[in-house]
């Protein structure tokens, strides 16, 4: 069911909420009720701007500039530094996208690049220097994939990507996934999102009436770091998807100062749990330009691992990768 188009007037809450999202670090600072300290000018380059919706900055501690989910989103002057082996591109993905968005690199299943908007800006991103890929008008153009997909059955799994997939309106998402769900050889369609962790209003009725729906089995991929971004209204949204019969599973990365230690990692797999989301991957940070100061060892990540394993059920420990640039893709690194 493809949902009618939304007036201004008849705006979902959520992009209301987008819209509002902060991009000022004077505004940030004001409702955190932070003096900026020496080492954050206030004029740093933006080719990759703050932005973060307010509702993700309510679950920051007042006062903390050393925050977990403050350091995901603040720009700071260590971007600045070049740090051997990191690049622009680090996964040389963004350059040599394929035009119609589709990345078909693993048996059965195929990563298809829906939009490059995100609804927050996370330091770490891989993307943080293509931010404005969107801007591509050949992404309404859905035939050259369905083609694909019709010519290589062997692929039943397509995973929308991004960006942020659920950035785009109920409107358009549906009527691409309408559009997948009449290729006969699909069986599952997976969403890797953010926008139930940053943007929890994104997941109302109307997105809830038509992924109910499909034929295909549905799974959601979120991303989470840490467990204060999970909140009652969070964890509402995740429950709400669970009970619409999605399987939901979440990626976090592993980034230094905000979840490199083994007791915030248990904590966020049994928040996870309770919410009804298992834990799936955890990500060695991509070397992306910008990025170094969110660094962990593989030695340290490894320890973790094992300590994580040691505290948890097997099903709550997420698997340890690694991307590597070309055709090589994630790297198993634990359990090795
Ligand atoms: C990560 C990824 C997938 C999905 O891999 P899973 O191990 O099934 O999660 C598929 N295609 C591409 C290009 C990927 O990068
Ligand atoms: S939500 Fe994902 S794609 Fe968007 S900025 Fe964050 S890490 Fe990048």
């Amino acid at each position: 069911m493809i949902p009618r188009i939304t007036t201004a007037k008849h705006r979902p809450a959520w992009q209301t909420e987008l819209a509002r999202a902060i991009r000022s670090r004077r505004e940030l600072f004001g409702i955190l009720g932070i003096i900026p300290p020496a080492g954050y000018p206030d004029a740093l380059s933006t080719d990759f701007p703050l932005r973060v919706p307010r509702g993700f900055v309510s679950r920051m501690k007042p006062g903390d500039i050393n925050d977990p989910l403050l350091r995901q989103v603040l720009p700071v002057a260590d971007e600045h530094d070049h740090v051997e082996g990191y690049s622009v591109d680090p996964l040389g993905e963004l350059s040599a996208m394929p035009e119609n968005g589709l990345l078909h690199k693993y048996q059965g299943r195929a990563l298809l690049t829906v939009t490059g908007a995100c609804a927050v800006n996370c330091r770490y991103c891989f993307r943080r220097h293509f931010p404005y890929s969107e801007a591509n008008p050949a992404m309404d153009d859905w035939q050259p994939t369905i083609n694909y997909l019709r010519d290589n059955p062997d692929i039943s799994e397509i995973i929308l990507s991004g960006g942020d997939p659920l950035s785009l309106t109920d409107e358009r998402l549906s009527h691409l996934v309408d559009r997948l769900a009449g290729v006969p050889s699909l069986a599952t369609l997976r969403i890797h999102t953010r926008l139930p962790v940053v943007l929890p209003e994104r997941i109302d009725e109307i997105f809830l009436s038509w992924i109910s729906h499909l034929r295909l089995n549905v799974v959601i991929v979120i991303h989470s770091n840490h467990p204060n971004e999970i909140d009652e209204q969070v964890s509402t949204a995740l429950r709400q998807l669970n009970e619409a019969g999605m399987t939901l599973l979440n990626q976090s990365v592993l980034l230094k100062g905000v979840n490199d230690q083994a007791e915030t990692l248990v904590h966020l797999a049994k928040k996870l749990f309770s919410s009804g989301v298992l834990p799936y991957y955890l990500h060695m940070l991509d070397r992306v330009r910008g990025a170094a100061h969110f660094a962990v060892s593989e030695a340290k990540a490894e320890q973790l691992m094992i300590d994580c394993h040691a505290r948890l059920p097997g099903y709550l420990v997420p698997r340890l990768v690694r991307e590597e640039a070309g055709e090589r893709g994630k790297i198993l690194i634990w359990p090795s």
